[in-house]
């Protein structure tokens, strides 16, 4: 079990009401389907969301599947958010081979 924290480094998901120059919510949680990891955090409002500063991180992951989840947190170094698949993924996602 990790103690592990992974950073938000990066977010290019310009339409979401948490990104000014990167993530401001106090953390993120990534959801998703085998195969697919999305950030399950984003949102497009028109409400400005998150703190005044950039210090998100990976508060709960749901791809268990993904080679650095450790009992649904993620021990990767740090993360990379994008568009991928859909609007706003985990690029930093990995699956384990089966
Ligand atoms: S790298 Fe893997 S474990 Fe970490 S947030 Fe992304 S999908 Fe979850």
């Amino acid at each position: 079990m990790t103690a592990h924290v992974a950073e938000v480094s990066a977010c290019s998901v310009g339409a979401c009401s948490f990104n000014h120059d990167g993530c401001t919510a106090y953390a993120i949680t990534v959801s998703g389907s085998p195969e697919h990891a999305s950030c399950a955090t984003f949102i497009d409002t028109s409400s400005l969301g998150g703190l005044p500063k950039v210090l998100a991180h990976v508060g709960a992951c749901q791809r268990a599947e993904c080679k650095f989840n450790d009992h649904l947190m993620c021990d990767a170094h740090d993360v990379k958010i994008g568009p991928g698949a859909e609007q706003a993924d985990c690029l930093t996602y990995q699956p384990t081979a089966v």
